[in-house]
């Protein structure tokens, strides 16, 4: 996509003028593995739950605008109250009023990239100062300090976890001294939290902290990104904030069906993920073999459903996956701080084996 038309930039907000449509960079193709989705056939079990769900809905009523069976249900899951719970158009509308509510003019935002990229797109477009602590550009880890110090003085932070697109982890502890740190609000975006240790969920610092949000999709682990809907966790008038600048019906009918039937039959998907998980450790294997073979490709280690990786001519690799093989995957090769590399999603394994074999080829070629 381009950027805007010189009429419009002179129309636009002034902090609009430089922004172009975000661009997922979608194209048709037999694999798909650019967008973290996950690619399993769903459970049959819950195809039919979800199914039955929506052929109950009435399409002629408005929507219950805080989504409360769903709501309730969610929060019977985490151990929480409903009031600690408020659902989203995918956690995308979540992190959208997140900079509606709490960012804007004179606000700043703590933000750690190379990390996804809608917090630096949101923030801004309601005007938010971004202060980036830019992760280490050979491990991507946090400088953890530089991090706690410059929290001090920001209105919000956002740390990711796992991170997209670097795939890595941050501890317990160092949510814990953010929230400590930061007299704002502490946003903890969980979308991949499922792929990860199901024993790491800053859940418990809840309790401890009451200027945390967590953020869940259920478009990962539980293949709904058609159906967009996420959801926040956190203290109650943190989500009065988020009812209150929400659009009313946001949320429609079909998705809160969905996605309350997906929370009810959650356990069924514990047998994708794990195979998700396991085809991750294959993935890695392959790829460190061929690395170890003097291939110019290295993978970082992820705990999510995709890897990034770096690779010699990475925009050339990315165009003959697309063209020649029919593979679609992330390119990032031009974005600072990632530059020659390439994010894959963990597919399935068929999915996988057309992938590994087309990048082996691939380098060899090159
Ligand atoms: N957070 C992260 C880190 C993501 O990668 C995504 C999706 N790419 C989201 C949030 C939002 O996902 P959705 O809007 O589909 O719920």
């Amino acid at each position: 996509m381009s950027e805007l038309s010189p009429r419009m930039k002179a129309l636009v907000q002034p902090t609009l003028v430089n922004f172009e449509p975000y661009d997922p960079n979608f194209s048709e193709t037999k694999i798909n593995l650019s967008a973290n989705e996950n690619t399993h056939v769903m459970p049959e079990q819950v195809k039919a739950a979800v199914l039955e769900a929506l052929s109950a809905v009435e399409l002629n009523r408005y929507p219950d605008p805080m989504a409360n069976e769903l709501r309730a249900e969610i929060a019977k899951w985490h151990n929480v109250s409903p009031e600690n719970i408020c659902v989203g158009n995918g956690g995308d509308e979540l992190l959208f009023n997140f900079f509606v509510g709490f960012g804007g003019a004179g606000r700043t935002l703590l933000n750690c990239p190379p990390c996804f990229s809608e917090y630096d797109l949101f923030g801004s477009i309601v005007g938010t100062e971004i202060l980036n602590i830019e992760r280490d550009s050979e491990t991507f880890e946090i400088d953890e300090e530089a991090a706690l110090k410059a929290a001090k003085d920001v209105n919000l932070a956002i740390v990711t976890t796992p991170n997209n697109p670097t795939g890595d982890v941050i501890s317990v502890d160092f949510v814990d001294s953010l929230c400590d740190a930061c007299p704002g609000i502490v946003m903890v975006d969980e979308a991949y939290a499922e792929f990860n240790n199901p024993n790491f969920f800053c859940e418990s610092l809840l309790k401890k902290h009451d200027n945390l949000i967590i953020l869940h999709t259920f478009s990962k682990a539980f293949g709904l990104a058609g159906v967009r809907c996420g959801y926040i966790i956190a203290a109650p008038d943190i989500i009065d904030v988020f009812a209150a600048v929400r659009q009313v019906y946001s949320v429609n009918s079909l998705t809160q069906a969905a996605a309350l039937a997906i929370v009810k039959n959650r356990e069924a998907f514990r047998e994708v993920i794990d195979d998700i998980k396991s085809e991750r450790a294959r993935i890695f294997a392959e790829i460190s073999a061929l690395e170890a073979e003097g291939l110019p490709i290295h993978v970082w280690p992820s705990e999510a459903n995709f890897y990034l990786v770096r690779v010699k001519n990475a925009a050339e690799i990315h165009k003959a996956l697309r063209d020649d093989y029919s593979i679609l995957v992330r390119d990032f090769s031009r974005v600072p701080g990632l530059e020659g590399c390439l994010r894959i999603t963990v597919g399935t394994r068929s999915e996988n084996d057309e992938l590994l074999a087309a990048i082996k080829s691939l380098l060899k070629e090159n």
